[in-house]
């Protein structure tokens, strides 16, 4: 595969989240501009495509301009695009994104968000010197991608990554893909509001339960414990099966103050060969726009 200079990135991208699309222009590798509107949870396919259209409209696309779309969700080597999460983007089944959306813009590339922010962190950010990359993004769920040797780690399924759906010894509740007893279950922002609800606390969502960690109280601290010690115990498993070098977390969890200080705590438990090097990802929210729009060009280029 050839290699992209940062620098070669112009064009255009998308980001669909459960909660906000974002588009933005990019020149030279960086965004130049950027747009965003709230997500329609519950639209069709269709909708969502006319909702990135209108963004990307409104920065200038012309039809055929190079373009990576990156959405929650996995999509297959067929450019077809399926909910994972039950509870997120629930009316996208099995919709042929790349050609729904190609056909209105004349060209796009479509892949996982994570998928694309580990792609951009592994080529350009936090894993741009290392030979087998995690990027992991702790946020409502728990995401991920795996960048080896400069090359994402697919499947023709468009499963492969999806690394917060391993089991986890710390869990036991059920998860949004559908398994029990996940990382995502108990580390994710969903899990950790439901063992906030089992210790007495209804109706706090993870960043308050952050708050009163940091303001001393017991119940929270031992909620961010176990959700660190769980991302802790999979980048050991992680590290196991690909030999990983270096591992970068993202999300609001993930890069929420001194979360990744408990991560490395609960690392120390793990021989030295198991601990790859562990940072904080650099692009932000950049990541999933720049690495949508890198892994178009990069087809392109084959
Ligand atoms: P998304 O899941 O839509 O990608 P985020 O990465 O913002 O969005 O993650 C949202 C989750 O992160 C929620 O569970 C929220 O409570 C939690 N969260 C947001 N900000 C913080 C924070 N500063 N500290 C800890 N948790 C946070």
């Amino acid at each position: 595969m050839m290699d992209l200079p940062r620098k070669a990135l112009n064009g255009f991208a998308a980001d669909l989240g459960g909660t906000k699309i974002a588009a933005a222009r990019i020149a030279n590798g960086e965004v130049a501009e950027r747009l965003l509107a709230p997500t329609d949870p519950a639209a069709g396919p269709e909708a969502q495509i006319t909702a990135i259209c209108g963004l990307l409209n409104r920065l200038g696309h012309t039809k055929g301009a190079p373009l990576g779309v990156a959405v929650a969700g996995r999509v297959d080597s067929a450019g077809a695009w399926h909910a994972v999460n039950r509870t997120t983007l629930s009316a996208i089944r099995d919709f042929p994104l790349d050609q729904g959306l190609t056909r209105r813009l004349g060209a796009a590339t479509c892949l996982n968000d994570a998928a694309a922010a580990a792609l951009a962190e592994g080529l350009f950010g936090a894993g741009s010197a290392s030979d087998s990359f995690a990027y992991l993004t702790v946020s409502t769920g728990v995401g991920g991608g795996l960048v080896m040797g400069n090359r994402l780690l697919s499947s023709a399924n468009g499963l492969a990554g999806h690394i917060g759906f391993v089991s986890s010894r710390f869990a036991s509740g059920p998860c949004g893909s559908g398994r029990m007893a996940t990382v995502e279950s108990i580390a994710g922002g969903r899990g950790i509001a439901a063992a906030a609800a089992a210790a007495g606390r209804e109706g706090l969502d993870a960043r308050a339960v952050f708050v009163a960690a940091s303001e001393g109280e017991d119940w929270a601290n031992r909620i961010v414990a176990t959700s660190a010690s769980a991302i802790a115990a999979l980048i050991g498993d992680l590290t196991t099966v690909l030999g990983l070098d270096t591992v970068a977390m993202g999300g609001s969890i993930g890069l929420a103050p001194g979360y990744i200080d408990r991560i490395r705590i609960a690392l120390r438990d793990e021989p030295e060969l198991f601990r790859p090097c562990l940072g904080l990802a650099e692009l932000g929210h950049d990541a999933p726009l720049i690495g949508a729009l890198a892994a178009h060009l990069r087809k392109e280029t084959l």
